[in-house]
């Protein structure tokens, strides 16, 4: 009864964590060595710049060198069929072929329905065809580095683009997708995710049972760690990064934030980031300023955790109840942090912070 139990409840991680407190990967950096972990042996590493972001890829075993070669390799296969930058990139063709179907990679294909299936279950608060009014933002991946232009687009112009977004005018026939003429559509919100569980399936091949894989805050914690005890994934506080607000014991699952702060400026002391609200061309501001989806798929909790981010604090709490087979961790304006009942018993609280649960 008790498993059956757990089991109708969602729970995916129901028992108290024992492990001793050796690892914590913030998620937008791995922790440097601790004393305890001085004594495990020593973890293939290998750090990755792609996507806009670092990524710090750590696995146990005997396979262990190739297998994060392999994931490499395919991180870069990945970046070069979504990223808009890549003008030979399946998102680049789709954007200039708008009005026309295009032929696309089977990654692209699964990348794209799965964005437009969270679309239809968050009402459109994932949107990939907001990325005209992302690109007037100036948040376009990277170009802040180099040129930056961030900006408040006029009014006029958020107008026309909103004209031009709705994800559910895109189609999808086997391979070939087709999206309206003037649209246009970018991957940022799910291309992460999605590598994350690419790079998961390549360690899995290479019989890896030991890995913490760090795509710039995408974490996917496999198995345990070498001693036994879980991963420790740290979820970083929005109102000042250099800190954490909790960890989890975490093994087997994706541990993905969509935060206020990755991608942002200030004008006029105000900020601007780069999560736009699909019904105002606006940085999403509905009371959340980090979301955080703990869950099997990384493609999944990617898309969701945008998803949440963009819905609020009132809508994502409905979410999480009517939805048990993910867990998140959200934090309001305010800094309130809310967790759904099965984060219980793998969650510790950074000194002195509270939360507030969310009961299915
Ligand atoms: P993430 O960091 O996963 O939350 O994704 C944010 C990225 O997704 C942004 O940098 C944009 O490229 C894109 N994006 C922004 N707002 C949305 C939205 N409402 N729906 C889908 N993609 C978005
Ligand atoms: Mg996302």
């Amino acid at each position: 009864m008790l498993v059956l139990g757990m089991m109708l409840c969602g729970c995916s991680q129901t028992q108290n964590d024992t492990s001793s407190k050796t690892e914590v990967s913030v998620q937008s950096e791995v922790s440097g060595e601790s004393k305890e972990e001085s004594k495990l042996p020593e973890p293939e590493s290998r750090d990755v710049f792609a996507m806009d972001t670092y990524m710090v890829l750590k696995a146990y075993g005997s396979n262990a060198k190739k297998a994060l070669e392999e994931a490499e390799t395919e991180i870069q296969r990945l970046e070069n069929l979504f990223s808009v930058k890549v003008p030979t990139s399946d998102i680049s063709k789709i954007n200039a072929n708008s009005g026309n179907p295009v032929t696309v990679n089977a990654s692209t294909r699964t990348a794209i329905a799965k964005a437009l299936e969270v679309g239809d279950m968050t009402d459109g608060a994932l949107d990939i065809t907001v990325y005209p009014i992302v690109r007037e933002w100036g948040f376009t991946t990277g170009d802040s580095e180099t040129e930056p232009y961030y900006k408040i687009p006029d009014q006029w112009l958020l107008d026309w683009h909103l004209g031009n977004v709705g994800y559910d005018k895109i189609i999808i026939n086997e391979s070939i997708v087709t999206v309206p003429t003037q649209f246009e559509i970018d991957l940022g919100a799910v291309a992460k995710g999605y590598a994350t569980d690419a790079v998961n399936e390549i360690l899995e091949a290479n019989h890896i049972n030991s890995a913490l894989i760090n795509l710039g805050g995408n974490v996917y914690a496999l198995g345990r760690k070498p001693d036994k005890s879980k991963w420790k994934v740290g979820i970083q506080n929005p109102a000042d990064t250099n800190k954490m607000i909790c960890t989890l014991a975490i093994e087997n699952k994706a541990v993905i934030t969509s935060g206020n702060y990755e991608r942002v400026f200030e004008l006029d002391g105000k900020k601007y980031w780069h999560i736009i609200d699909p019904k105002t061309g606006y940085p999403a501001d509905n009371g959340i300023i980090s979301a955080t989806v703990i869950g099997d798929s990384g493609l999944d909790c990617d898309a969701l955790s945008t998803a949440l981010f963009v819905m609020g604090t009132e809508k994502a709490i409905e979410f999480c109840k009517a939805h048990k087979d993910i867990d998140a961790v959200l934090v309001t304006k305010d800094m309130k942090i809310y967790i759904t009942d099965c984060l219980e018993s793998i969650i510790t609280m950074e000194d002195g912070l509270k939360y507030e649960v969310i009961k299915r």
